[in-house]
């Protein structure tokens, strides 16, 4: 491909969303991935309900539902049951679906898009000036040398980019090792769940593990019992010690008859310290890695890229406001920050001792509080996040809009179909004519919407992402230059900058 405007390195699930993005929104972009075709391994097996939103926004939700192997109301940490209902969203639960498929599913969109996948490509060298990024990449035909305006390493948690830009990754070391593998077993009496479920996690480390179906006669086993702890992380994986863990956890009738993958994973969390490095980004594992408990991590990645690919976007065709980009790192940070905190807090409850017993104990009892339970459940599926934007107080400003039945004069509409094409939204509830006169220098790229019912506001601003720039209460008049200085901020400069001169930040 000639001349990409975005080198995407890397084509997990961070990797294929933002490059979805780039491409929805008219980027030239490439994906650069060093495996020829994709492993065949699926880490991750849920997604959670913002994520489930994001990819509805984009009517990507739909073809994943009908891929997926089950649905499980609410979520957990640490093994202990999360209510999602009590969260404003059409999906309160999690989708239970291997990574591979959503991978696969990302990428059709990407072929749609017309946005190319080079496999078989790993990158190997970087360099930057203030006009771009040159790639050294090695590939089935030797080397070659790819230049974009931007890159973004979504390269997992081993990133080559990262260390290749000597980024520090500094974070807690592991304590507990973990295996995972996808296995096949003879189970004649049927003593093995029939259907996939939430992980029954609890402190004991005996060798008792969580055993699901996750489709095609296909078993995920997650051990981490004593045996493990003593083991080094690069001890190949027997089917002698899987068949060890296997029995400890479902007795002899079951016996391993096939193991897909194996891999060991420990609870290392570890984040870098900034996000942009000049014309380089990080994100997903890239950016943080952390233990997967309450299944967060590929739903963190997704959401980066989310954040991410219409600023970029927005960069790239010269109308981003100056500070646009850098909003990426300020955002999203904080949120793989508190994924990682939250992913230790559950660690310490898995661990078998009696003073970790006894405050499990205690978190388990506050967990049957409703109101407690819902600041967790916030937390683990996403739904919670709020960003801290700029301009006047709202409770909507910097939270995601849920996606709400509105009325319009052209009939019945929802929000998460108006975000579809990846434009930024003006909902009216009110006076429709004095909001569309302040958008006007906008053009097309703010989507202004008259509601007349459903909207439980005057007026919002709502970002590509979903997330809420600018509101106006019901019966409040708007704040005309608030909403111009949000539309500036979020939708861009009226008026194309100079290619170069927002010099990189590093
Ligand atoms: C056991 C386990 C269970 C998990 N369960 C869940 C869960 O239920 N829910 C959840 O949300 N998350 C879960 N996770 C985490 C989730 O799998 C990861 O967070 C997710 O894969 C991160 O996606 P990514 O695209 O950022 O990175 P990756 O998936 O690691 O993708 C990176 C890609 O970059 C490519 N690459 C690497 N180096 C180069 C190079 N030099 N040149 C070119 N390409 C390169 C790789 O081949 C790879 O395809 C789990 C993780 C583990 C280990």
């Amino acid at each position: 491909m000639t001349n990409p405007q975005v080198i995407v390195i890397g084509a997990g699930p961070t990797g294929l969303m933002l490059a979805a993005e780039l491409g929805l929104a008219g980027v030239r972009a490439v994906v650069v991935e060093r495996l020829l075709q994709r492993s065949g391994q699926s880490k991750a097996l849920g997604i959670q309900p913002r994520s489930a939103e994001v990819l509805e926004l984009r009517g990507l939700l739909e073809p994943l539902m009908d891929q997926a192997v089950q649905l499980v109301p609410g979520g957990h940490f640490a093994g202990l049951r999360l209510d999602f209902t009590t969260w404003d969203t059409r999906h309160p639960y999690m989708i239970g679906i291997p990574q591979g498929r959503v991978e696969a599913l990302l990428e059709e969109r990407l072929a749609a898009l017309g946005v190319p996948v080079l496999r078989g490509y790993e990158v190997t060298a970087l360099a930057q000036d203030d006009d771009g990024v040159e790639a050294t990449v090695h590939g089935p035909d030797g080397e070659t040398r790819l230049r974009g305006r931007y890159l973004v390493g979504c390269d997992g948690g081993r990133s080559t980019v990262r260390e290749l830009l000597g980024i520090d990754f500094s974070g807690l070391d592991g304590r507990l090792l973990s295996v995972v593998a996808d296995i096949t077993l003879d189970d004649p009496d049927g003593a093995v769940s029939a259907t996939w479920s939430l992980p029954v996690m609890t402190p004991d480390r005996t060798g008792k593990g969580y055993l699901a179906p996750i489709g095609d006669g296909v078993h995920r086993f997650l051990f981490y019992g004593a045996e493990q702890q003593t083991l080094s992380r690069d001890t190949p994986i027997s089917e002698a010690e899987v068949g060890r863990a296997l029995h400890h956890t479902v007795g002899p009738g079951v016996e391993l008859t096939g193991i897909h993958w194996a891999s060991r994973f420990t609870d290392a969390s570890r984040q870098v310290e900034r996000y942009r490095h000049g014309r380089v980004l990080l994100a997903g594992d890239a950016a943080h890695i952390h233990s997967p408990m309450g299944g967060q991590g590929l739903n963190l990645g997704l959401q980066d890229a989310f954040n991410l690919g219409w600023k970029l976007a927005a960069e790239v065709h010269g109308w981003a406001h100056p500070g646009l980009l850098d909003t990426y790192h300020a955002e999203r940070h904080p949120v793989a920050a508190r994924v990682l905190a939250n992913t230790r807090a559950q660690a310490v409850l898995l661990v078998h001792d009696e003073e970790n017993l006894a405050l499990r104990d205690i978190v388990s009892d506050l967990l049957g509080v409703p109101e407690a339970n819902r600041i967790v459940a916030g937390m683990i599926s996403g739904l919670d996040i709020r960003y801290d934007l700029p301009g006047p107080s709202h409770p909507l400003l910097g939270r995601h809009l849920p996606d709400l039945d509105l009325e319009t004069p052209d009939g019945s509409d929802r929000v998460a179909r108006l975000l579809r094409d990846g434009r930024a939204l003006l909902l009216t509830s009110v006076a429709p004519a004095a909001f569309a006169e302040v958008v006007a220098p906008w053009g097309t790229r703010v989507h202004h919407v008259s509601v007349t019912a459903g909207l439980g506001a005057d007026a919002v601003l709502v970002r590509p992402d979903g997330y809420v720039g600018w509101a106006a209460a019901v019966g409040v008049t708007g704040d005309m230059a608030a909403l111009g200085a949000a539309s500036r901020l979020w939708a861009g400069m009226t008026t194309s900058r100079p290619r170069n001169d927002h010099q990189p930040t590093s």
